[in-house]
């Protein structure tokens, strides 16, 4: 935790704020913190800035902030990635909000198994709980927005055009294809593969909707680390 992440409502009007939570027992158990003592905190949504501590016992801390500068900037970038197997989803979604990604669309494939549809990490409260760990490591404040799509073609045929509008598109897809561009400033919208990767009608799909195949050479990475890869090298 490199950032204690408040919600607004959590403070009072002289801006102190009483965790008893998770972030309390963080603090308890690794920092041992002092009266008077400081960290990089920030608001959800909002600014960040830093914590003081006024009060920590065993059960509470009690913190007053000081917010003074904008969150990290977010990355360019739209994300439809099919969706993965639970402990995989939970992982990406936490290096997708390290990362700085802020848009994140989660979609059915052929190749994606229909029971990930049913797992408990799909949960708003579970999608929240990974997305936060991720803001707090990165020292954003800026929570993503995820988006669930269970059926692939009305999604491609009638969400994408507008969402992906004005950006470059790439699908990242193993295979005789152009290397994954580097270095990029502009928008993208990035298509990202299954375990079993994309069949050939979904890659058509997406080239007859502008996307380009994009490779990232003969190593197959796993989704999670694809995420990284292609986000490090892209930006
Ligand atoms: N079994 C699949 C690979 C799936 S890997 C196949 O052989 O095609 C899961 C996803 O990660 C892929 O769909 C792709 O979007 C991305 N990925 C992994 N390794 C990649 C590589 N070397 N080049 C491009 N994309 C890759």
């Amino acid at each position: 935790m490199n950032l204690l992440l408040l919600d607004a409502s959590e403070l009072n009007i002289h801006h102190e704020a009483c965790l008893t939570d998770r972030r309390h027992q963080h603090l308890k158990n690794i920092h041992k913190p002092a009266v008077g003592d400081q960290f990089k905190a920030g608001i959800l949504n909002g600014q960040v800035g830093t914590a003081v501590i006024l009060e920590h016992t065993s059960d509470l801390t009690r913190v007053q902030l000081t917010l003074e500068a904008p969150p990290p900037a977010a990355l360019p970038v739209t994300l439809i990635l099919a969706l993965p197997r639970p402990r995989m989803l939970a992982r990406s979604l936490e290096h997708l909000s390290t990362l700085g990604v802020k848009d994140i669309h989660l979609l059915h494939t052929a190749r994606v198994e229909k029971s990930y549809w049913q797992s408990p990490e799909l949960q708003a409260g579970k999608i929240h709980q990974h997305l936060l760990l991720g803001l707090e490591q990165a020292r954003d404040t800026l929570l993503p927005q995820v988006s669930l799509h269970q059926r692939f073609k009305p999604f491609v045929e009638d969400h994408l055009p507008e969402l992906s509008a004005a950006s470059r598109k790439l699908v990242a897809h193993p295979g005789n294809y152009p290397e994954c561009p580097r270095g990029l400033q502009e928008k993208i919208t990035l298509a990202i593969g299954p375990e079993g990767g994309f069949v050939d009608y979904e890659i058509d799909k997406l080239v007859a909707g502008g996307f380009q195949p994009v490779q990232l050479g003969e190593r197959i990475l796993r989704v999670e680390t694809a995420v990284t890869a292609l986000l490090a090298r892209l930006f």
